[in-house]
């Protein structure tokens, strides 16, 4: 039946119509877009954005809804379990939401809408240093014990080594990791320990932060920063927006309204410091 039909078809289209050497059906088919992070963490929208697959060294933690990014942030947490494995053989990485495939606002989170951001369990190991596997994440308290799992602790080499891995990625650039202070001294404190080059050491305290809402203590939040060549990509979260707001075209950044015969809407940077990052926060999850 589909072959009668496509024969058919080409009998139709054969007569009178000669088509250029190079010209196939193909070549009348628009191009994909090109991936593109449009607007902030928090207000933003994903176009063309790529799939996380789960891999030996990289299980997806979260529903298959939450799995889009950017290629450069996939590509990061892709590389960066490679890395881990690599080193400590056997390990996988747990990464739960990145964004929807189109971005947007995605339940349980303030930002993950422009396909920058993505929640990544720590390592866990057991009294042996033995990766500990579980499809949930678990809070880590002040002596680096995991608070509802017996046994298991905080993983710190293979979680430094991760952090090393993002921050020296040939291809992407971190824009934070956001983690609770006493995560983040723990791997300051290991790096110190086993050696670490200052200069990473002072970038990953750099990079490192707490947000201002739920502590992040039991996960990692990286967020990269724009890719090049991505002009209306706002590195750093936006101030709320009014709801129905428009959403501004492919491409660029979106716009504040402004009524005719006012002056512009003057957004303060749009960008807040990335210091004061209110917006980065997650409710608390398992
Ligand atoms: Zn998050």
């Amino acid at each position: 039946m589909c072959l009668l039909f496509v024969a058919a078809a080409a009998l139709v289209a054969s007569p009178g119509e000669v088509l250029p050497a190079h010209a196939s059906p193909a070549a009348h088919v628009a191009p994909a877009p090109r991936p593109a992070s449009v607007g902030s963490p928090n207000e933003g929208r994903l176009v063309a954005g790529v799939r996380l697959e789960p891999k030996p060294y990289l299980r997806v933690m979260r529903s298959p809804e939450g799995r889009w990014g950017m290629p450069e942030l996939v590509g990061l947490l892709d590389r960066g379990a490679r890395r881990v494995a690599r080193r400590f053989p056997g390990s996988t990485l747990g990464v739960g939401d990145l964004s929807r495939r189109d971005g947007g606002d995605v339940m349980g989170h303030h930002s993950h809408e422009s396909g920058r951001d993505a929640d990544v369990a720590f390592y866990l190991r057991d009294a042996r240093g033995k990766q500990i596997v579980s499809p949930q994440m678990f809070a880590i308290d002040e002596r680096g014990r995991a608070t509802n799992l017996t046994g298991a602790a905080f993983d710190d080499a293979r979680n430094w080594a991760l952090l090393e891995a993002w921050l020296t990625d040939p291809e992407t650039r971190i824009n934070r990791v956001f983690v609770a202070d006493h995560v983040r001294d723990r791997l300051l404190a290991f790096a110190r320990r086993v050696g670490a080059p200052a200069q990473l050491r002072a970038r990953a305290a750099e990079v490192m932060l707490q947000p201002a809402g739920p502590a992040h203590d039991d996960h990692f939040h990286v967020r990269i920063g724009c890719p090049r060549n991505q002009k209306g990509c706002l590195e750093f979260v936006t101030k709320e927006a009014p709801p129905h707001r428009d959403r501004g075209q492919a491409g660029r950044a979106p716009r504040p309204r402004r009524r005719a015969g006012s002056a512009p809407v003057v957004r303060p940077a749009a960008a807040v410091e990335p210091a004061a990052d209110d917006f980065a926060d997650d409710p608390p999850q398992p």
